[in-house]
């Protein structure tokens, strides 16, 4: 295993002529948290959508559990690998995004083991047990049978953590998990992530929860316009951070 789960190193992406990432940088050990905050087009997503190489970068490189995401390296120079390989790094990290995008024809159990079946080649039985155990981990172990348009936005938000398990990833990746919940339903999503956390998966979050952030973080990143302002611990980040501009952003956020 490498030292760093993920290392990204002096990313750039640019969409036309606007220069999205400016030379993003992070590491995060195996088995830590990482949390990253910043204001509405600060490139967020987009450093996100880099990681499992959704976007093609520019500059800079990207590493996953050691291997270099989305190009290889042959003489000295950068390939971008073919759209087979890329999807095959990106199968081991999971990604939940804003909108829990179920599929809606299929139930909470259906959702879940599908694409170990027909991505990985899972026996549907040993997918469908496999389900069964994250339905219980995300405490839905109820609505197995149950469609989407039955369940709550935070239930069907924890179904999606759940998909995502499903494959077995090494490193999930979550974009504002709870915005857009109804006040009422982030608690439960947020405490599955903890819970998750907790049991050693290697996490980036994109949240403006900052109560999350100070209890589950091993290390805050905050971002604006494409660079990093200001990184370490929840502390340095959220209580005593040293940045005007991140002062500003957490007054406004709080
Ligand atoms: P954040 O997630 O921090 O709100 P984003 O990464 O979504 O920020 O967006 C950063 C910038 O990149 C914004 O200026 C946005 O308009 C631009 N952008 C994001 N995705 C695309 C895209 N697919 N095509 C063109 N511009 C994009
Ligand atoms: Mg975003």
């Amino acid at each position: 295993m490498s030292e760093f789960m993920v290392e990204a190193d002096q990313v750039h992406k640019a969409y036309g002529h606007n220069h999205v990432l400016r030379g993003v940088s992070m590491s995060v050990r195996p088995g830590e948290v990482s949390c990253l905050l910043g204001p509405s087009g600060s490139g967020k997503s987009t450093f996100l959508r880099c990681i499992n190489h959704l976007e093609s970068i520019e500059g800079g490189s990207i590493r996953v559990d050691g291997e270099l995401i989305g190009f290889r390296e042959r003489g000295g120079k950068l390939h971008e690998l073919p759209a087979k390989e890329a999807a095959a790094q990106r199968r081991d990290i999971g990604m939940v995004f804003q909108r829990f995008n179920l599929f809606p024809h299929m139930t909470a159990l259906e959702n879940i083991a599908c694409s170990p079946i027909t991505v990985k080649g899972e026996k549907p039985q040993v997918a469908q047990a496999h389900a069964r155990e994250l339905l219980e981990q995300v405490g839905l172990s109820e609505k197995a049978a149950a469609y989407p348009s039955e369940l709550s936005g935070g239930q069907q938000q924890r179904v999606a953590i759940a998909r995502a398990l499903a494959m077995r990833p090494k490193l999930m990746l979550f974009d504002e998990p709870t915005s857009a919940l109804d006040p009422e339903l982030v608690g439960e999503v947020l405490e599955v992530m903890k819970q998750l956390a907790r049991s050693g998966m290697t996490m980036i979050v994109v949240t403006h929860e900052i109560g999350f952030a100070r209890e589950v973080a091993d290390t805050v990143t905050f971002m604006d316009e494409g660079v990093v302002v200001e990184q370490g611990s929840p502390h340095e980040v959220l209580v005593d951070p040293r940045e005007a501009r991140t002062r500003d952003f957490l007054s406004k956020v709080l």
